[in-house]
């Protein structure tokens, strides 16, 4: 019998140059991955991407037109979803109605030849590790929307699949209970050791539960690698823009000297890591919390002025304008924002949040 939730090794996902084509269309172009083993990997970008035919082409629920997609090192390219070992847990939460909790988590094992004993046993535990004991005879339509998510993922959990996969598992629920089921998602990948392929457009979802983050556009992978990563070493101009709403300067590296470049943007000078650039033009991501605003300016500084404040309790942000350029800054920790119209001296907070764009 398989009760026990960590009996089966958690797998690896791997993609070798897949692509997926829809008659014209390109959905994927020749992407390559590989999801380590308990590993939270989340596939991360804007609509029409290509992260949900991804997600799909792992389920075996799309068929790649190129490539190969091995899962736990075997060659699943061909097989249908059901021989992968791969369970889903889709945005509408696909329950049945006319079914009880109990009865549709029990579903997937007793389709799968478990008695109806053992398959409401197997579905009980699932019920008890999302935190849903005591509902499971309530019909869908009695449970809250986050109620249900967790439904979904029990019915998904129950045949302890190799490999777990979510699209866009939140879309469906209210700002506030969004971040606590997150957490118990994260949480329960964690504890039970799974290996999870999680599909959203949310930058801040995604840096919040991945341990490492895809970033697709235009149907390539257009960086991957942990969320620390991405934030503070974005590829390109679009990663940049897309994890943290950078504010991407121009400056000029005026000296190269081992692995630094000496970078000149107005009136400031930095000494950052260099990343692959030449001297002359660059592009530079400034993250806003890492620009800062000194109300009785050093001479060194960006000379420029408040715009606009917005207060938001934790935070406050800000537009500064400067002869670079428009600021979008954000404060934590102060109580007190700056006057609109007030003169502000701009530095940056080099160590952490700049970074050159390399090839921009
Ligand atoms: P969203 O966040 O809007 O769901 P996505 O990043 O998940 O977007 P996909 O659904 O993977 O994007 O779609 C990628 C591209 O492939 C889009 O241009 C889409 O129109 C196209 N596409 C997806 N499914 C099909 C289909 N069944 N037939 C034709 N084109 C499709």
């Amino acid at each position: 019998t398989r009760s026990g939730a960590s009996k089966k090794q958690a797998a690896s996902v791997e993609f070798r140059n897949v692509t997926k084509r829809y008659g014209g269309v390109t959905a994927v172009d020749s992407v390559s991955f590989t999801i380590e083993p308990g590993k939270l990997v989340t596939l991360l970008g804007p609509s029409g991407c290509g992260k949900t035919t991804t997600l799909r082409m792992i389920a075996g629920l799309e068929m790649a037109s190129e490539g190969q997609i091995l899962i736990g090192g075997r060659d699943v390219t061909n097989l249908s979803a059901a021989d992968r070992d791969v369970s889903m847990v889709f945005q509408s939460y696909a329950l049945f109605p006319h079914m009880s909790v109990l009865e549709n988590v029990a579903y997937g094992p007793s389709v799968q030849g478990a008695s109806r004993k053992d398959a409401e046993a197997m579905a009980m535990e699932k019920l008890g590790l999302v935190g849903l004991k005591g509902l499971e005879r309530r019909a869908p339509s009695e449970l809250s929307g986050g109620q249900q998510q967790r439904v979904a993922v029990a019915r998904a959990l129950v045949l302890e699949p190799q490999v777990l996969l979510f699209d866009e598992p939140l879309s469906n629920l209210d700002a506030k209970l969004r971040r606590r089921v997150r957490e118990d998602i994260r949480e329960l990948q964690q504890s039970l050791n799974l290996t999870v392929a999680y599909v959203t457009h949310d930058q801040e979802e995604a840096l919040a539960v991945s341990d490492r983050i895809i970033v697709m556009s235009n149907a390539r992978i257009a960086q991957s690698g942990t969320p620390r990563e991405l934030y503070e070493e974005p590829a390109d101009l679009f990663v940049a823009d897309f994890i943290g709403d950078a504010n991407i300067l121009g400056g000029t590296i005026t000296g190269i000297e081992g692995a630094s470049a000496q970078v000149k943007i107005d009136t400031l000078s930095l000494s950052l890591p260099h990343r692959g650039a030449a001297p002359g033009a660059v592009k530079l991501a400034v993250r806003p919390d890492a620009i800062l605003l000194n109300e009785t300016p050093q001479p060194s500084a960006i000379a420029g002025h408040i715009r606009k404040a917005s207060y938001l309790g934790t935070q406050i942000e800000y537009d500064v304008e400067t002869a670079i350029g428009n600021l979008f800054v954000v404060q934590y920790g102060r109580t007190q924002p700056i006057e609109i119209g007030k003169a502000v001296g701009v530095t940056f907070e080099t160590q952490r949040g700049v970074a050159i764009v390399p090839g921009a």
